[in-house]
Formats: C-alpha cells, sequence, structure tokens
C-alpha cells in the first residue's frame, strides 16, 4: 500500500494507573478461578477453593488499548493477577506462547510482586522476579505466563505486536508449563520441576 491509501491511525492518550486500571482500554477481560481448571498440579486444593469462592472468584483481569490487528500496531495494556495460593502454588495467569510465535512482549512492573515465568518449546526456561519499576523484554519464542509471590495485587503494564495472537493450548497439551512456583513460607518463592509436564509441541510459525 501507498501511503496515499493507508489510513492514519490517531494517537490516544492512556491514563495507567498502578492499581492496573488503564482509561482508554478498548477491551476488559477477566479470568475466574473457576475457568482455569488443569492449571494447578493440586487440584483438589484447587477445587476445594471453587467450592468455598462458589467458581466466582476473580484471579486476574487484563485492559488493553489496540486500535488495529495490523502487522505493526502494538497492543498495550495492563494485567493484574490477584494474590492467592493452591497448594503450594501461587496464583497465575494461564500463559501463551504467541500465536506469531517470534513475537516479543515488554512486561513492565507498575506494583505489587510477582514472576514471569518463561520456557522455550525445546527446554530452557527462567524465572524473573519483578517488583514495582522492573520489566522482563520477553523475546520471541518464549512462552509466558504472570505469577504473584506476594500478597497484593500483581500489576504489569504489557506492550506486544498486535498481530502476535496467543497459543494458550500449547500449555494444556503439554500437561503445563516445565516449571511450577511454589511457597517456601515466609514470602519466599522457588521453582520446582512439574511432574505432569511431558514436553511441548514444535510451534507451527
Ligand atoms: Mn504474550
Amino acid at each position: 500500500m501507498t501511503r496515499a491509501d493507508t489510513p492514519i491511525d490517531q494517537p490516544t492518550l492512556l491514563k495507567i494507573f498502578v492499581s492496573g486500571e488503564l482509561d482508554g482500554a478498548t477491551r476488559h477481560y477477566e479470568k475466574y478461578l473457576g475457568d482455569m481448571d488443569g492449571v494447578y498440579l493440586n487440584e483438589k486444593a484447587w477445587k476445594a477453593a471453587v467450592q468455598n469462592e462458589g467458581g466466582g472468584s476473580l484471579v486476574y483481569f487484563v485492559d488493553e488499548h489496540k486500535y488495529q490487528d495490523g502487522p505493526g500496531a502494538l497492543i498495550i495494556g495492563t494485567s493484574t493477577v490477584l494474590p492467592g495460593i493452591y497448594g503450594d502454588e501461587f496464583a497465575v495467569t494461564r500463559g501463551h506462547l504467541h500465536a506469531i510465535s517470534d513475537r516479543a512482549e515488554l512486561y513492565y512492573c507498575l506494583s505489587g510482586r510477582g514472576v514471569m515465568l518463561l520456557d522455550t518449546v525445546d527446554g530452557d526456561t527462567a524465572a524473573i522476579e519483578l517488583a514495582a519499576g522492573q520489566a522482563v523484554n520477553v523475546p520471541g519464542q518464549w512462552l509466558h505466563r504472570s505469577v504473584n509471590v506476594g500478597d497484593e495485587p500483581f500489576v504489569t503494564l504489557f506492550c506486544y505486536s498486535a498481530d502476535a495472537g496467543q497459543d494458550y493450548a500449547i500449555i494444556a497439551e503439554a500437561g503445563g508449563m516445565k516449571t511450577l512456583v511454589v511457597t517456601e513460607g515466609s514470602g519466599r518463592w522457588t521453582t520446582i520441576p512439574n511432574p505432569r509436564h511431558r514436553g511441548y509441541r514444535q510451534a507451527v510459525a
């Protein structure tokens, strides 16, 4: 396309709050504990928590701003993971690989204390702790999930290519990510191997 027939997107003012609110968001979605079937190793603990809360307990929400889907455009948003422990595991997002797997992403911590848990399909793994003012530049080809290891909401600002998409099934099909982020008590966390993990299928793109 030439410059003449390419519509020009308009710049937008976004107000981003450390509480996770995003003024100017074009989409908001929420995940509830009852949506997290198969995510936690200790299913009994997860089920008990779901029953306790009637399945209606909010576990994380996302506010995002997108002006178009095309390559080159950005999605900017906030992710807020509420604190929780199921069995020994800290509260997590579902996690994903980008459907266009080479797409990178910035996560900048606005408040709380969390871990970005990262795997490649080839078996590399990383866990990077984030506190307010710290960021992780997630390269392409890394599956990623946010984990709240604190006792207040873990809020991150994210930014990635609008055409990236998300492949959530890759984690479910593998029996979960390679490692679990678990409590050691006294506010400490560590990672342990996930005994249900059976390796990832290779990405298609
Ligand atoms: Mn992502």
